[in-house]
């Protein structure tokens, strides 16, 4: 039966495949395809994980046996016996060795897919004894995950499977092997995410998040149609069910009718035919009809995705988030070189373009390790993170200034610092520098110049423009953190997504103000949050004097497209009568 679950649009388009439900297993889980010769050797590291736990759970019931009766709870010997049940139980071993042959899932993955579709089926019984034996089931599977993690494979990218659109045929043939998948999860993290950037995932929904969380900047990075906050999307889809994303209205819709698959069919051409228009702006110079020559500039997570943002038209990186290289290692933390290597590669591979790194930003919703997410603090998004992380860490910091400076010696490189507020903070980052470049000097070692920016993401900084205008070169606003700071809206949690407002007074005033004051300085200034990449905001930006953006590769063209269109001497004064509307978005819709 057809039905329909609405979230939260964070990234455009249509996906059309089959629902694959990520269980949230606290042992990491690659998602990769084998082989078809792969299969046999598969299904045998699936054996020898589960003969391994088979082994531990027998040496255990032999150790009961010699215990004193008095000591041993009676329940501990019945329990084995069920865990050794579910073992070898032919519902879990037979329908894993089914995804990995038919479906050419790696082993792992497989065993997390069996895992949620016969968890499902302990939620629906009566008996509740049955039921809570989900949990053994659950204990059991992670315990043969973790005896495989040895012969852990790396994702393996099978572009193609993402690549390849559906035909009206392919629909109706319920073909299994080559369709596109849609990931479902109740919560991904952005180091999650990093991993499912080289995977197979056509779109993907997860049941929490906000419109600027990481998970959803990252999911638009990847320029993937993506649902977040969807609620009870993990519950309510089962594996392999039917789906289609609409990214542009938000909603999820689950086993569709043919008609309302032929819709989204000619919905998914039609982008398509979009993109491909758009396409043909590549080469054109980014100028307004009045000739004012606007800066299109690329959001990056990684080194590689330096050629992504050149092949779209950016003529430099205006955001490298270096936490990116922080994440997802089980807290050892990237050295001097490691780091060096990849701020060059980004350099390197933007072909002489200006590449703005800013120093790691790590907590609230990125931490640096999903086991390392901060439950402990009541408000992460208020503590510990950014430049408080990186001034906490002397070391760590003078190791990722050293690494910038010896990546600038290839070329133009602009260093940013996230989450500034206090005087004192200023301070003590520039006097790192100053210690990073002397610790060079000291080892003889080469780097370059960088110029110097810090990002306007706290109210109280903007608030304080002066201060900042005289110790940095450029600024950059950070609007996904400065609305979250001036509406006090934790901007990951879907549950107050609809008072996350980019058009409020108060917000723009802060933008508006920012970009005054570096212009009448003659200092650099852009915008690097969500908002410049919003086609629906580039007027209303472009009209508050804003002539640098920085955003996902795949928006910069669409959004060259609204600045070809614009004459900024008619947009200044209808901005300020946006910013003085009782209703901006109203206002912002009759233009
Ligand atoms: C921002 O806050 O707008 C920003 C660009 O930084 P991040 O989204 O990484 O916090
Ligand atoms: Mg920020």
């Amino acid at each position: 039966m057809t039905f329909a679950i609405h979230g939260l649009n964070v990234s455009r388009g249509v996906a059309i495949g089959r629902a694959v439900l990520v269980a949230s297993s606290r042992v990491d889980v690659a998602h990769y395809f084998v082989q078809p010769h792969e299969v046999e050797t598969e299904i045998a590291r699936l054996r020898t994980g589960r003969n391994v736990v088979v082994d531990e759970i027998r040496r255990l019931q032999a150790s009961i046996t010699h215990m004193d009766p008095k000591e041993t709870p009676q329940e501990l010997s019945a329990l084995l016996d069920v865990h050794l049940m579910l073992l070898q139980d032919e519902e879990l071993v037979g329908g894993v060795k089914r995804w990995i042959a038919d479906r050419l899932y790696n082993a792992e993955w497989a065993l997390t897919t069996q895992l949620e579709v016969i968890a499902r089926q302990f939620d629906e019984m009566e008996d509740e004894y049955l039921r809570e034996r989900k949990a053994d089931l659950e204990q059991i599977v992670e315990r043969v995950l973790r005896a495989m993690k040895g012969a852990h494979s790396p994702v393996v990218v099978q572009p193609q499977r993402v690549a390849r659109k559906l035909s009206q045929q392919d629909l109706l043939l319920d073909d299994t092997v080559d369709v596109p998948l849609i990931l479902i999860a109740h919560d991904l993290s952005p180091a999650d995410m990093l991993q499912f950037k080289q995977s197979v995932f056509a779109g993907f929904v997860t049941d929490v998040g906000g419109k600027t969380s990481h998970t959803a900047i990252v999911a638009r990075s990847m320029d993937i149609p993506a649902v977040v906050g969807a609620r009870l999307a993990s519950q309510l889809v089962r594996q392999d069910d039917w789906v289609i994303i609409d990214g542009d209205a938000g909603v999820v819709i689950v086993d569709p009718s043919p008609i309302i698959l032929a819709e989204y069919g000619f919905k998914q051409r039609q982008r398509e035919l979009e993109r491909g228009r758009l396409q043909r702006l590549l080469h054109t110079p980014s100028v307004t009809m009045d000739g004012e020559k606007i800066e299109l500039l690329a959001n990056i997570e990684m080194p590689e995705d330096a050629p992504v943002a050149l092949s779209a038209g950016a003529v430099g990186v205006g955001l490298f988030r270096s936490e990116f290289l922080f994440m997802g290692r089980q807290g050892r933390l990237p050295g001097e070189e490691e780091q060096y290597q990849a701020y060059k590669r980004a350099v390197e591979g933007m072909k002489g373009l200006p590449v703005t790194i800013r120093t790691v930003d790590v907590g609230a919703d990125k931490p640096l390790d999903d086991s390392l997410r901060d439950d402990a603090h009541l408000n992460p998004a208020l503590g510990l993170r950014a430049i408080r992380w990186s001034l906490a860490d002397p070391a760590m910091f003078l190791t990722q200034l050293r690494a910038i400076l010896r990546a600038a010696a290839h070329g133009q490189v602009h260093l940013l610092v996230p989450m500034l507020a206090h005087a004192r903070e200023i301070r003590q980052t520039l006097a790192h520098l100053d210690q990073a470049r002397k610790q060079l000097d000291n080892r003889g070692v080469a780097y370059g110049a960088v110029k110097l920016g810090a990002m306007i993401e706290i109210p109280a900084a903007a608030l304080s423009l002066r201060l900042f205008l005289k110790h940095f070169d450029f600024l950059s606003i950070g609007t996904n953190d400065l609305i979250q700071y001036t509406l006090a809206i934790d901007r990951a949690d879907e549950s107050v997504a609809h008072l996350y407002d980019p058009l409020h007074p108060a917000v723009l005033r802060l933008v508006a103000d920012t970009i005054a004051e570096c212009r009448a300085q003659g200092k650099g200034v852009s915008v690097c949050g969500e908002m410049a990449g919003d086609v629906t905001l580039t007027r209303l930006l472009l009209g508050l004097g804003l002539r640098s953006f920085s955003m996902h590769p795949a928006q910069i063209l669409a959004v060259k497209q609204e600045i070809l269109r614009s004459d900024t001497t008619k947009l200044a004064p209808w901005a300020r009568r946006v910013m003085e509307a009782e209703d901006p978005e109203r206002e912002l819709a009759d233009s």
